[in-house]
């Protein structure tokens, strides 16, 4: 199971009810915090986030609207006592900490992240998946018919190991573990330009989060500035045929209705995100939780 929490879903420059890209995603007693755009700490103490175990940081890539709250945010963490290590994923040219390579960033095990290469002006772009790893559930009732006792040696099959008992028979992993299935992913894309490198990493994600600049009656627009329209995000979603589809990255130009209208036409299951949106991502089923702002009220007021 996955969480993400949006703190800033505008493209290029903040509006009244829009913070620039930042995202927290939460699994286990891991947290990441996906792009970095300037005002994220206001944004993560109004999400009631705060910094706690906040010491993953992963880059899309080294525009300003997404990396501009960098700084703060360390300055703050080298304040912080208990966050002791930053660890930051990005491209050789987002920031010179930790050069990512197209791979496996990190595993547990039943966890891995992996980066994608994303096409987008200036290059060094990257993905990310968070994925749960495929399982093999243990089959208690074969265990009991093959006489192996509980303990250990169930331990040791489940891990993969044959074990022989104490009568001298051997047992293999294969006669008590069921066919594999496969956990929660969550794919995450920053801007891109394109969407045709994009199928294979994301197909199947319960969850994909991509960026939706334009709308296609302005595709050449969001051609030239490399950027997607809704239409291009709902086309992919649906190809690589994923549970939902997650809008960000929304233009000042256009109201949240247009946008989702534009996608859902395409793929129904979409929902553009608003700052402050808590998402659950299950195996075959990502939902909308609740918006975490205590405050909403309140902006209706001051806009
Ligand atoms: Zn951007
Ligand atoms: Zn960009």
């Amino acid at each position: 199971m996955f969480e993400i929490v949006f703190l800033g879903t505008s493209a290029a420059a903040p509006s009244i009810r829009r913070n620039l890209s930042a995202h927290v995603v939460l699994h286990k007693e891991y947290r990441f915090l996906v792009d970095c755009g300037e005002g994220t700490q206001r944004q993560l103490l109004k999400s009631g986030l705060g910094f706690k175990r906040l010491n993953k940081v992963l880059l899309t890539h080294s525009h300003l609207d997404h990396i501009l709250g960098l700084g703060g945010l360390l300055s703050t963490f080298m304040r912080w006592e208990t966050i002791e290590e930053v660890e930051i994923f990005g491209g050789r040219s987002t920031l010179s900490f930790v050069d990512v390579k197209p791979g496996r960033l990190m595993e547990d095990d039943s966890f891995e992240l992996i980066a994608f290469p994303v096409t987008h002006r200036g290059g060094e772009c990257f993905g990310y998946l968070f994925r749960e790893k495929p399982r093999r559930p243990f089959l208690v009732d074969k265990a009991e018919a093959l006489g192996v006792p509980p303990g250990p040696e169930r331990r040791r099959l489940v891990a993969g190991e044959s074990v022989t008992l104490s009568d001298g028979r051997t047992i293999h992993p294969d006669e008590v573990l069921g066919p594999e299935i496969r956990g929660a992913a969550l794919a995450h894309v920053g801007d891109t330009g394109r969407t045709s490198d994009l199928i294979e990493h994301v197909r199947g994600a319960d969850a994909l989060v991509i960026e939706s600049t334009y709308l296609d009656a302005e595709a050449d627009l969001a051609r030239s500035y490399d950027h997607l329209t809704a239409a291009q995000a709902a086309r992919l979603a649906r190809d690589a045929q994923v549970g939902q589809l997650i809008l960000t990255h929304i233009s000042r130009r256009y109201g949240q209705k247009q946008v989702l209208a534009e996608a859902q036409a395409i793929f129904p299951n979409t929902a553009v995100a608003r700052d402050f949106d808590r998402f659950r991502v299950l195996k075959d089923k990502s939902t909308l939780l609740e918006n975490l702002t205590v405050e909403e009220e309140n902006w209706h007021v001051a806009a």
